[in-house]
Parts: C-alpha cells; structure tokens; sequence
C-alpha cells in the first residue's frame, strides 16, 4: 500500500473514532433519543473509557461489535447480528449488483398509491406471506418505509383526526415495546399523545392502540384489549415469523406492519413494509414518507427484496440448498438451542426466573412448539428488585422493565446477538448465584 493511501486510511479511522466519540458523548450528556435506541444510561459510567480507545462500540457493525467489552456483555439493544452465520453460508446466493445507472429515479411505479415501492420487493412480499401464511395480503396496499419505525410515524400521522381539538391517545397493553412512547410524544405534534398502558386506558374517546403479536418485550401473542367502539388498531407483527412463534393463522386486520430487521435479520436495510385495507390511509402514509424522506432507498428495496426471494426460494427449491439450509427450519432450530441453553443456566443459577409460553401448532412447519421470541423477558427473584442494575454489576447490560412500562424486577434480553456472546451471557449467567 502505498504511503498515501495509508495516511489517508488512518486519517478516516481516527475521524470515524472521534465522530463515535462525539456522539457517544452526547448520548451520555442526557441525549435521550441516541439513550433509548442503543441502551439505558448504564454504559455512560465507562463513557470515558470508550472516548479515549475511540471504540465504536455499540454503534459499530464490525463483527467484533457485540463481543464482550472489557468483560462487558451487551444484551440491550436487539441487534438481530445472530443471522449473520446463516446468511454467510448462502454465500453468493443473495449478491445484489446495482450499476451505477440503474435506480436513479425517485419513482418506481407511479400507478400504485405508495408509488416509490418497488415492484420486485412487493412481489417478494406477496410470495413470502403466502409461503408463510402469516398474513392476507389480498385487497391490502403494501407501503414501504425506512424501517417499520418511519411507518409507525406514517401511520400515527395517517390516523390522527387532523382537526381535533385534543390529541388523540395512543396507548398499548404494558409490557410495552419502550419506542412506541418516545416516538409518539417525540415531535409533539398535537396530533397524537402517548397515554400509557392499554389495560388501564378508560376513557370513551376515539384512541390508537398499538397491539403487538408476538409481544416486544415480553414474547407472548397479544391481542386488543380496549374493545371499544372508537378504536383504531395498529398490528405490529415485527416477530410473527415461523422462527419465533408456531403461525396459527393468516393474520388479517386492517393496518399491519412488518420489517426485514426481525424476519431476516437485515436491520442495517432499514425496510419495513405496512399492509392496509384502507386506500385512504396508505395515501396519507405515502404522504407523510414523501413529505420527510421522498421515498424509501431503492438500494435497500432491491437487497431486500432479493433476501425475500433467497428466503422463499430456501423453502420452495430445496434440491438448490444443502440440507437444514431452509431459513425458518434452520432458524427455528437456531432458536430452539438457545432456548434451552438459556432455561439450562436459569435453572443453574436459581435466582431468576423465564416465562413458560403455551405450546401451539404451526400451520407453516406443522410443528408443534412452544414460543422461543426474539427477546427473554427475565424475572430476577426475591429480594433484588432492581434487575438490570443487579445484572450490570455482573458486566450484563440489559433494558429494565420500567422502559417497557412494566416492574424493574425484569429485564429485556436480546435473544439476537452473536453465538459468542450468546455462549458468554449464558455461562456468565449461570454462575451467578445468591452468594
Ligand atoms: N416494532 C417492534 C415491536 C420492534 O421490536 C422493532 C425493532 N426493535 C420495530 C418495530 C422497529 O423495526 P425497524 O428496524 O423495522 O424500524
């Protein structure tokens, strides 16, 4: 390499270093949004530690990122890096090239109502969802979105009475996913407020409420629970993938959302996709997307398609793929080990404990099994009644229950993160005991 070339790599690095830095610094002054996506404060008391080595920890990618840290196992965020292995042995089975003269438009297809949607990613959504069984997709409009996290905010605008002389509540039964709060009340926009638990929502007002099946954190299937007349019900069905839950039927509401970044494991995409009944609110979400980003990144819609197509294809033409290569079969079974190896040092260590989840039969693999979600939602028991500061002092980092809405006797743990982690949190775990 020559000198040049070499300078100016550093010259890059150091730059990047001290860019995390800044940020890391800023999240750690009480930045409250950059604190609830990548963790609860409990990192900012090695903040220093981590401005000086400029470690990019935990914003990297690299694949050392979720690796312990000086010791540290980071289980917060549900950064689903676990899929990484098998989306390696696919090898070259997903490559996407994209010319440099290809996808310059802002259009896709102009006769549909969400017009940026790109006609390959939304017949690779219809033909997973039929493979699958998870969801109607008949007399729905598919709108993508940077994520299910801008649809959220597409629909929450699309659905709000635009004249209303209050906002409208939004609310969700607790264990609640701890976003849904701070992005509702995030630009507080008069149009919608964030009204907490839905178990305790009594008021005879038009309201939102976000049902989430399986549940984030907690992994149990859910379904409203307001009842009442003036409800308007938003299905996210980020986890209802054959991996996590036995599917038990199509899922058929009105207004329901999806993403790549727990299905596939493509987070870094940032694609979700939203199925809707109404053509009116699709219009409007379409608005509110073209209002804040004109569109959803034709690069991302075209990758992910192609992993839509890899994962049904894994599925349909089996003889293409070595044995146990089929997705949702070799990552159910990914699923199931960790799984038990978590309930194995849960009963070795004896001062927490898992919640035990109903068996049901999956119409997809015609299995029957029990729920192994994305998430542990973890109890610690008897007298410590602050878990996740209990489990940062064993160098854990996990999300409290209160972010969640719920007690600080549990924790969120991502299920997601590497093997080795994994294999360091659970060992780690199963050592600690009362003593
Ligand atoms: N909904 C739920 C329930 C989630 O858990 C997540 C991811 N943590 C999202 C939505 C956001 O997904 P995306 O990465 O597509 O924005």
């Amino acid at each position: 390499m020559d000198l040049r070339r070499m300078i100016l790599g550093h010259f890059l690095v150091i730059s990047l270093a001290l860019n995390v830095g800044f940020l890391y610094r800023d999240y750690c002054k009480g930045n409250r949004h950059y604190q609830e996506f990548f963790s609860s404060k409990n990192e900012c008391k090695n903040a220093s530690v981590t401005l000086l080595e400029a470690s990019p920890q935990p914003f990297s990618s690299s694949s050392s990122s979720s690796k312990a840290f000086d010791g540290i196992i980071d289980l917060d965020h549900g950064d689903p890096t676990m899929y990484e292995k098998y989306w390696q042995q696919m090898g070259d089975k997903t490559k996407v090239v994209i010319n440099g003269w290809q996808f310059i438009s802002y259009f896709s297809d102009v006769s549909r109502v969400c017009w940026f949607l790109e006609p390959e990613f939304a017949n690779s959504i219809i033909r997973l969802h039929k493979l699958v069984g998870n969801a109607i997709t008949e007399d729905r409009y598919i709108v993508v979105g940077t994520g299910s996290t801008q649809l959220f905010q597409a629909l929450l605008y699309a659905v709000s009475p635009p004249n209303s002389s209050e906002p409208i509540s939004v609310v969700s039964a607790a264990p609640f996913y701890s976003s849904y709060p701070l992005i509702t009340d995030f630009l507080k926009s008069g149009l919608h407020k964030w009204a907490g638990d839905a178990y305790t929502f009594d008021i005879d007002k038009p309201y939102i409420e976000l049902v989430t099946s399986p549940n984030n954190p907690d992994g149990f299937p859910r379904e409203a629970v307001v009842n009442k007349k003036q409800g308007i019900l938003i299905h996210d069905f980020a986890y209802y993938w054959p991996q996590y839950i036995p599917i038990s039927s199509p899922a058929d509401h009105d207004i329901m959302l999806f993403t790549v970044s727990k299905s596939t494991g493509h987070a870094g995409s940032r694609v979700g996709w939203a199925l809707v009944k109404d053509i009116e609110i699709a219009k409007k979400m379409t608005e509110f997307i073209v209002l804040s980003t004109i569109g959803v990144s034709k690069d991302s819609q075209i990758r992910a398609a192609k992993i839509l197509q890899v994962v049904s294809d894994s599925h349909q033409y089996k003889v293409d793929f070595k044995e146990g290569q089929a997705f949702f079969e070799h990552n159910y079974n990914h699923m199931a080990r960790r799984w038990k190896q978590l309930r194995d040092a849960v009963n070795m260590s004896k001062l927490f404990s898992l919640p035990d989840f109903p068996s049901g039969s999956c119409t997809f693999s015609g299995r029957t099994f029990e729920s192994q979600p994305a998430f542990a939602w973890l109890k610690c028991k008897g007298e410590i009644d602050d878990c996740e500061s209990f489990l940062r002092g064993h160098k854990i980092l996990t999300r409290g229950g209160k972010h969640f809405g719920g007690s600080e006797k549990y924790v969120r743990i991502s299920m997601l993160p590497r093997d080795e982690t994994f294999d360091q949190f659970t060992e780690r775990l199963s050592s600690i005991n009362s003593s």
